[in-house]
This record gives structure tokens, C-alpha cells and sequence, in this order.
């Protein structure tokens, strides 16, 4: 029979297919609340996710904190004072449009949809609606007006609210950041293609405090800055494309926003932004900076002023998905399909697994655990022992959670102190000295 080509739509289906039954299977990301049937919009992240999702933030943090001289970090509070939210114009603005069926009831984006017809049943459509995405709760025993509070749906408030504070703290010339990881929550009206859209999610954000005057370097500046990170984490930058926001859709802060668009298997969609927030949140929390190095009053003396920002603003779930989609790869040892994460090994959730040949072999094991694992183990930290099943087993597993590097101790092993090391992507194999191991691995981080 003659094999039919798979379409271009088939193919990215399976794709994504195949990408969430590995995150479920090898214990990456599942199903919020799944003993009771779920609740959409949520995901749990299993030890490999929560390792890969580590690694992804502390890349962020690394580059955009950590090695720079002129940023801050800030952990605030998820819950925030209602007036945060009212001052920011979120409670009159951050809506999305929503449209219900007449027939079956299923509630749409009205901007994602094609509004002829229920894309459920054919159906009719209602009216378009405003839906006010933030969640809210109250604070303490009584449900009053005045202890409504709402979980934060970006972090960017809570480094606004924290400005004078850092200031006071330490005295920072402008320009200067500050950096925020941490979880928002938006009340998304169809939550939908996995971790891409969620209602509870992370971001990794940066208000970028600068003078005016130099709003467009510092845009031009943190693109770049972006894009490099971007590569650095293993996203396929192929797939990578910046689209300026035309203006009647800017949000209702900004002035300039470039979206990082990223080739989802569902279509081409925002994976990261860049806002020019003008002084817009600065303004509405009544907050501001005596720049000393301005001396632009009359008396020349050095003026309060308000500072403008540049926001880059990524989603840790977005970055995640799109580093499982670069990665995931297919290819055909012995006749079999070998699927494999082709993780960058600074981001996989492993960075070697370590196995005695035979688990039943006790001076084989003692050797395993004794001279090789624990001092990989103390020295990496990401390191895991599998001495689950056959050798090649044990190599599809590890291939699926996208370990760089096997090592397994034979009977050589005991007499010449050698180890066979198997590389992930090729699947070559080579005997290194156990005592060259550590540093063969440096190299390769
Ligand atoms: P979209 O248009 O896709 O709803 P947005 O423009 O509202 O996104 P921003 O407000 O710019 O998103 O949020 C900053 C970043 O936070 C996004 O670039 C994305 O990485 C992430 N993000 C936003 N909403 C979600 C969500 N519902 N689930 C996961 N990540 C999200």
C-alpha cells in the first residue's frame, strides 16, 4: 500500500502530541488536580520539570542579575493591596473580550475566533462581553469590599510598588533594573494548548529605569539582550521572529511593544515581550527619583524626575515549551525510532546518569556508587543513578529526559579504572579515566 505523506498540520498535531505524553511519562509536567478530574489551566511539574524549569530561571538570573553591576532583585508578595491594581489599570483594563454560545454554552476569546459561528457546534453567538481576567479573593475572616484582594496577574506591580524602597535601600544611578521571578495568575477565559496558556504561570521580569531621552537605545539594547538569552536556553531560533505591536493594539501602558514570536507546533504565538511602559506605573503609584546627576532645574540644582521603563518580560511556561519543542528529536537506531531531548546540558534536568553494568554484581555497584555517582553527585548535583532494567533501557529512558551523558561501570572497570561514557545525541561510545571524569563534563556545561 502506498504510504501517504503526512500533512504539514498532522505532523505538528503528533508533534505536540508526542511532546506532552513524554513531559507525563518521564515525569516533566502533569495535569493540575488529576485524581479529580483536573482543573484546566493548571499543571503540576514533576522532579524533571521542576529541575528543567531551575535551570531555566537560574539562566535568567544569572545573566540578568547576577552578572550585571546596575540590577536589583525583589521577591514581592503574590497578594496585593486592591489599590496596586486600581493605580496599575488593571481593575478598569486588563479584560479580554468574551463571547458565549447560545446553543452549548462554551465561552470563547472573541478576538481568537472566527464570530459567524460557534467553532464547538455551529451554534449562534452571543453578544460580546468584557471579562475582567484578574482573580480575586479576600483577606482575613470577613468578605467586605475593603479586604478584596487579587493575586497578582504579572510581577511588573510588584517591583513598581517596591521602587522607593529599593531606591532608599541602595542608592542606584540611573539607568538600573529590577528583577523579579515569580508566579502570576490570570482568570484566561480558554486556557488551552498545555503550559502555553495557563492560569497560573511564572514570569521572569525586569523594569528597566531610565531617562527618558534614551528610551530607544535601551529598547534596542534589551532586544538583543533578549535574543541572546533566547539562544542560550536551546530555543530553535529559526523559529524565533520579533513583530512590533501595531499601535491600536498596544496595551494600555505602552508606547512601543515587540513581541517574541515563537513557530508552535499550534501556530505562531507570543513567547516573550518588550514594553516601552513610558513613566505610566511610576506616574499612577505617585512614586519618584531625585536624579542627582541631572542638574536641569534653574537653580542647576539636581531635579525630581520620574523615570521611563523598558520592560522584558518572559514567561518561564512559554520558555519551557518552546525548549521541549526545539529539543524533542526522532531518529532510527537498529530499526527502532529513538525519540530524545536534545537539551543544551546547562538547562537539562540531568546532567549524567550513572549505572554498574549489572545491579546484581555487588562489586560492581560499590564501585558505581562509591567512585564514580558520589563524587559527580557532590560536585553537579543534577546527576541521577539508573540501574533500572538493561543497558539499553536505561539509555531510551535517559535519552527521553535529554541526559547528556551515560556512564557505565563494567568488570574493566575494576581493573583498569575506565568508564564507558555514551553521548546522548550521537550515541558514541568512548572509555574515559574515571579520574578525567569530572573535568570532561566541566567542559561539556
Ligand atoms: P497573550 O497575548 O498570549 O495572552 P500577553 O500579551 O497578555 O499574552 P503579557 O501580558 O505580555 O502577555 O505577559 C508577559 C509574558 O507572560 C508573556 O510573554 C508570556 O510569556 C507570559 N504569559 C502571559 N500569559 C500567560 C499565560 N496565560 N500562560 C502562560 N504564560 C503566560
Amino acid at each position: 500500500m502506498e504510504k501517504k505523506e503526512k500533512t504539514e498540520d498532522q505532523k505538528n498535531k503528533d508533534l505536540m502530541e508526542k511532546v506532552v505524553s513524554l513531559c507525563k511519562r518521564r515525569g516533566f509536567i502533569f495535569p493540575g488536580s488529576e485524581v479529580y478530574g483536573g482543573l484546566a489551566g493548571t499543571w503540576d511539574f514533576g522532579h524533571f520539570g521542576v529541575a528543567l524549569k531551575n535551570n531555566i530561571k537560574q539562566s535568567w538570573w544569572k545573566k540578568f542579575v547576577d552578572s550585571r553591576k546596575d540590577m536589583y532583585g525583589i521577591d514581592a508578595a503574590i497578594l496585593m493591596n486592591s489599590e496596586v491594581w486600581v493605580a496599575s489599570g488593571h481593575v478598569d483594563g486588563f479584560q479580554d473580550p468574551l463571547v458565549e454560545c447560545k446553543k452549548c454554552h462554551h465561552r470563547f476569546r472573541a478576538d481568537q475566533i472566527d464570530l459567524s459561528k460557534c467553532p464547538d457546534c455551529g451554534g449562534q453567538l452571543g453578544e460580546t462581553q468584557q471579562f475582567n481576567m484578574m482573580f480575586g479573593t479576600y483577606a482575613g475572616a470577613t468578605q467586605e469590599s475593603g479586604s478584596k484582594v487579587y493575586l497578582r496577574p504579572e510581577t511588573a506591580q510588584g517591583i513598581f510598588v517596591n521602587f522607593k524602597n529599593t531606591v532608599d535601600a541602595f542608592h542606584p544611578k540611573l539607568p538600573f533594573g529590577i528583577a523579579q521571578i515569580g508566579k502570576a495568575f490570570r482568570n484566561e477565559i480558554a486556557p488551552r494548548d498545555f503550559i502555553f496558556r495557563s492560569r497560573e504561570f511564572e514570569q521572569m521580569e525586569i523594569e528597566y529605569f531610565i531617562r527618558e531621552e534614551d528610551w530607544e537605545k535601551y529598547f534596542e539594547y534589551w532586544k538583543g539582550e533578549m535574543f541572546d538569552w533566547i539562544e542560550e536556553v536551546g530555543i530553535d531560533m529559526r523559529k524565533v521572529h520579533d513583530t512590533d505591536i501595531p499601535k491600536e493594539d498596544l496595551a494600555h501602558y505602552s508606547k512601543r511593544t515587540v513581541d517574541f514570536e515563537f513557530d508552535y507546533p499550534f501556530g505562531r504565538k507570543e513567547l516573550f515581550g518588550l514594553a516601552y511602559r513610558t513613566d505610566f506605573d511610576l506616574k499612577n503609584h505617585k512614586l519618584d527619583y531625585l536624579d542627582e546627576e541631572k542638574g536641569d532645574l534653574p537653580t542647576g540644582k539636581a531635579g525630581k524626575t520620574v523615570p521611563h521603563v523598558i520592560e522584558p518580560s518572559l514567561g518561564v511556561d512559554r520558555a519551557v515549551l518552546a525548549i521541549l519543542l526545539s529539543a524533542y528529536s526522532e531518529d532510527e537506531k537498529d530499526g527502532e525510532i529513538r525519540s530524545f531531548l536534545k537539551l543544551k546540558p546547562s538547562i537539562a534536568p540531568v546532567i549524567c546518569a550513572v549505572s554498574p553494568l549489572l545491579k546484581n554484581k555487588p562489586e560492581l555497584v560499590e564501585y558505581a556508587n562509591t567512585k564514580v555517582f558520589a563524587p559527580l553527585k557532590a560536585e553537579f548535583g543534577r546527576v541521577i543513578w539508573d540501574d533500572n532494567g538493561n543497558i539499553g533501557k536505561r539509555y531510551r529512558r535517559q535519552d527521553e529526559i535529554g541526559t547528556p551523558f551515560c556512564i557505565v561501570v563494567d568488570f574493566d572497570t575494576l581493573t583498569d579504572d575506565t568508564v564507558t561514557i555514551r553521548d546522548r545525541d550521537t550515541g558514541k561510545q568512548e572509555r574515559i579515566q574515571v579520574s578525567n571524569l569530572k573535568e570532561y563534563i566541566k567542559e561539556k556545561i
